[in-house]
């Protein structure tokens, strides 16, 4: 168990800074929710991303809470996706839990609050709601819901349901102000009466989200809620469900949401943006977008990291800051080359056994790494090395003559500086004038690795006949 001190926030004027309402002794656990109604975006596994290092550097623990009380909307092919997604991304949780599963335990809760009068039944058809929107909004009122229901009695509604309707819930809120110390916003305040009685229970009796996540929240013991800033009103409400309920009130951190470069939110292009899109079509590594979402938001640079784990030392809400943050896909790509420069050997053996290419060993890897900008970058540094080239010919008395002064074999690292010293003595040719023509013979590219790695692994026969203008 941890202590963890209260936040050092800066203190909204007239606002009162609260305790925190969960005791500090409360274990950390932490939940990460999503609906299984499509595939992980940036958006949601940054918020995953942020519990993951909270728990484990607290030594608490994850849920995955997988939030299918909507049938019609999920599917079992999205909880798997989930799955996938977040293991590639080296996310892992000690629990899992689907809501589909508690159906019972949310129909006693919502029980438990009829019975202290603070679930009460609503007839309104949602165009009738509509048009009690329309009319607020006209007179310059905010859509608050109007409590009508709580002022029908039992005949009026018995003249209802004798119509064919059937009620919905409402959660009576109670009038007073909402606080609480966000880990994130810092004090925050809400008034229950700017806020609508949020509807809890569906016509057809299936539970809504705040119901069936506040249940969840307060049976699995979660400490901490760490979620998008979309929920802070959410979050209002549900901190007097949780109260009603007689249940701990966790200690909220709403993140800022994120934007693209131009600082436009991101939900037009989720699904480009979606793990499986940077997995599989743009070959981008977890841990570039662990690294890049992990600082994203913050005053501290954006590093490449050896393995996810390093990042949790650092983690802290402290350092996020209240404005939305942005999501650069240049920056993912450019953090993306630079984790694969960092990578050693032993970190993508098994990664380039599955690529089936002869002699990708250590030696190679030191050799191309600096050059990828993508994993599959791997495989066309290959074929420079071993597949047959078209060499481009720029000085062809150059390449005969350093064709003459190649060493025999064995070769290493050291066979290039003498080879080229050699040359660079029998031609008076030096810098770019002596290498160009040598790197467009030997790869046919103008930059590359460096060539003292490349020279052994194109080995001399292919050398030879490459400075003779052959395809080899
Ligand atoms: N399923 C909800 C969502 O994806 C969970 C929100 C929460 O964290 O409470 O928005």
């Amino acid at each position: 168990m941890r202590i963890i001190p209260p936040p050092a926030r800066g203190v909204i004027p007239g606002c009162p800074v609260p305790t925190p309402s969960v005791p500090y002794a409360m274990p950390v656990a932490v939940r990460f929710a999503p609906s299984p109604t499509g595939r992980l975006h940036v958006g949601n596994i940054r918020l995953a991303l942020i519990n993951w290092l909270f728990a484990r550097q607290q030594g608490g623990t994850v849920q995955l809470r997988l939030d299918d009380t909507d049938t019609e909307r999920s599917e079992e092919r999205f909880a798997d996706a989930i799955r996938t997604d977040l293991r590639w991304l080296g996310l892992d949780w000690d629990r899992e839990d689907r809501q589909s599963d508690r159906l019972a335990r949310y129909a006693e809760a919502a029980e438990q609050l009829r019975r202290i009068e603070r679930l009460y039944p609503c007839y309104e058809t949602p165009e009738e709601l509509g048009l009690k929107r329309k009319a607020a909004l006209a007179q310059g009122r905010p859509p608050i819901y109007d409590r009508t229901a709580l002022r029908t009695d039992a005949t009026g509604r018995d003249k209802l349901e004798a119509q064919g309707r059937h009620p919905h819930w409402r959660f009576k809120l109670a009038q007073g102000a909402i606080v609480w110390n966000d880990l994130v916003r810092g004090p925050v305040r809400f008034e229950a009466a700017d806020l609508s009685d949020p509807v809890l229970v569906r016509e057809d009796g299936r539970p809504l989200y705040s119901l069936s996540s506040v249940v969840d929240d307060g049976d699995f013991g979660i400490s901490h809620v760490i979620r998008g800033e979309d929920h802070v009103a959410n979050t209002a409400v549900q901190v007097q469900l949780w109260q009603a309920l007689e249940m701990p009130v966790p200690t909220f951190a709403h993140l800022p949401l994120l934007t693209d470069a131009g600082g436009q939110g991101l939900s037009k292009r989720l699904g480009s943006l979606s793990v499986a899109s940077l997995r599989d079509d743009e070959g981008l590594e977890a841990l570039a977008i662990n690294s890049l979402l992990a600082r994203l938001g913050t005053a501290d640079p954006i590093e490449p990291v050896a393995h996810l784990n390093a990042l949790v030392p650092g983690f802290s809400f402290d350092r996020i800051s209240r404005s939305p943050a942005k999501f650069d896909r240049e920056d993912l790509r450019r953090l993306n080359a630079r984790v694969l420069h960092s990578l050693s050997h032993d970190a993508v053996t098994d990664r380039l056994a599955t690529l089936d290419l002869q002699a990708l060993d250590a030696h190679f890897w030191q050799a191309v790494r600096n050059n990828l900008e993508r994993f599959s970058d791997v495989r066309s540094w290959w074929a420079v090395a071993r597949a047959p080239v078209q060499p481009v010919i720029e000085d062809a008395a150059l390449l005969t003559v350093a064709a003459t002064l190649l060493p025999a074999e064995p070769w290493d690292d050291g066979t290039f500086g003498l080879w080229t010293d050699a040359v660079k003595a029998a031609t008076g040719k030096k810098g770019k004038v002596l290498f160009r023509p040598i790197r467009l013979a030997l790869t046919a590219q103008e930059h590359g690795p460096e060539l003292k790695r490349l020279l052994p692994l194109i080995g001399r026969d292919r050398v030879v006949a490459r400075l003779h203008g052959q395809t080899a």
